[in-house]
């Protein structure tokens, strides 16, 4: 016994991670070009120690917060971009991406079926205070084929003298949709514009910061969206959203967070900026550590008879995997080694519980520097069949890989699989 793992599980595991060198060195590859992007923004816009100062009250003139916008610009190879710890979350950065570009007898259009549960209520699918449809704001949405491919006849259908704005969310996030590539997405965009080219294109990139060589900015986005406390923040943003964007898009946002006519101009920093910074700098390093950990997670589970959403060999445009136990021992004795082997409360020990808008009992576990933060190693799951888990995060690939065998410790133990066999 070392560190807890059994010399079974860790011989399986260090069997599997062998076989994936290969695969290892294409995403240092993408993590080294993304280390590049990164590192020449910052030098090209000349970030000096000053940037890394606080400032307070109104916050004109922030040289940090300024400097770290036109960085996010470059990088995002956007004309601007609006970085804030104003902004409390993805969902919020969700919002206020929508509800600056629309006005009442607009229509939103997702071509990519249902978006992400807490956008329900921003826009109105279900009804709550102050959502788009309260401001007469409509919606349409076209489902993707049973293939996961796009209706590109119902999209055609769909767009019409309303449309003002299309969201494509590139995660799958909860859903069984597969993740959109960025390829995908700029075929999309190119399709939409084609037949309405004044139509706003906005990309909700939460969890694909990074995965690729290309954002979805580079291939045709007008308005890319995110939250800090997941891929871009690197693990050291302590909160915040970004937008990347057109001029006027990120104006008409920037308007709409603080106030007309003083947009981007105030907001002060408080001393984050200097987080927020060195986290984009570390971010295609943490990126590609959760990315490895959710393949070696993939390759593990299906070598053991699981179905693993994406696959063992799939190519990867998000962070997220799943793996589907059909049985809930399994799925909290997963969630209960991914706790254990948290830097921060390894002591608690899960447990399925009630939450607030599910129908089932939710097992979670997070340990989190960072509360709520889904960079850094996390799993969730609903208790109710498929008895999935949804798995994310690891600040680096070593603690990623220690929290996955961990978790396959867990599963040993339980007694109800065998590592006896070795995978095919
Ligand atoms: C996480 C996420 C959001 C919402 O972000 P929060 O920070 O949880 O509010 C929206 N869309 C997708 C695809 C996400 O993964």
């Amino acid at each position: 016994m070392s560190m807890g793992i059994s010399p079974q599980v860790y011989d399986y595991c260090s069997d599997i991670e062998y076989r994936l060198q290969e695969r290892f060195r294409e995403i240092d590859h993408i993590a080294e070009c993304n280390q590049m992007k990164v590192l020449s923004a910052m030098i090209e816009n000349r970030l000096s120690e000053a940037c890394l100062m606080p400032s307070t009250g109104y916050g004109y003139n922030d040289i940090g917060r300024e400097t770290l916008e036109r960085i996010y610009a470059d990088v995002f190879g956007t004309e601007d971009a609006l970085v804030r710890q104003q902004i409390t979350c993805g969902t919020h950065a969700l919002a206020l991406a929508l509800m600056s570009q629309l006005r009442p007898g607009d229509e939103l259009l997702s071509p990519v079926g249902k978006p992400y549960d807490t956008l329900e209520e921003v826009i109105g699918i279900r009804p709550s205070n102050g959502s788009l449809a309260e401001y007469g704001i409509s919606y349409r949405q076209v489902e993707l084929l049973d293939d996961g491919g796009f209706d590109w006849d119902g999209i055609r259908a769909a767009v019409n003298e309303k449309t003002k704005l299309v969201t494509i969310q590139r995660s799958k996030g909860y859903a069984s949709r597969p993740t959109l590539s960025v390829d995908r997405i700029g075929q999309l965009i190119s399709f939409i514009k084609g037949i309405k080219p004044d139509v706003i294109c906005m990309v909700d990139n939460c969890y694909g910061e990074f995965v690729e060589l290309q954002e979805p900015s580079q291939v045709g986005a007008d308005l890319v969206v995110g939250s800090l406390i997941k891929n871009p923040g690197g693990g050291l943003a302590p909160i915040g959203g970004y937008l990347v964007g057109t001029k006027e898009c990120i104006e008409r946002a920037a308007f709409r967070l603080t106030s007309p006519g003083l947009g981007k101009e105030v907001g002060a920093s408080l001393g984050i900026t200097a987080s927020l910074t060195q986290g984009l700098f570390l971010a295609p390093t943490v990126v590609k550590g959760a990315l490895k950990g959710a393949i070696y997670a993939a390759n593990i589970y299906e070598g053991l008879g699981f179905k693993v959403i994406p696959d063992s060999r799939e190519s990867r445009h998000d962070i997220i995997q799943q793996v589907i136990f059909h049985d809930p021992d399994l799925l909290v004795a997963f969630c209960q080694g991914i706790q254990a082997s948290a830097p921060v409360d390894s002591f608690v020990r899960p447990e399925p519980w009630d939450m607030p808008g599910y129908d089932a009992k939710v097992i979670m576990a997070a340990g989190a520097f960072v509360s709520g933060s889904s960079i850094e190693l996390s799993a969730d799951g609903p208790m109710k069949e498929p008895y999935a888990v949804y798995f994310q995060g690891g600040l680096t690939w070593e603690h990623a890989k220690y929290g996955i065998m961990m978790s396959l410790q867990k599963i040993y133990e339980t007694g109800k699989i065998s590592l006896g066999q070795k995978p095919l």
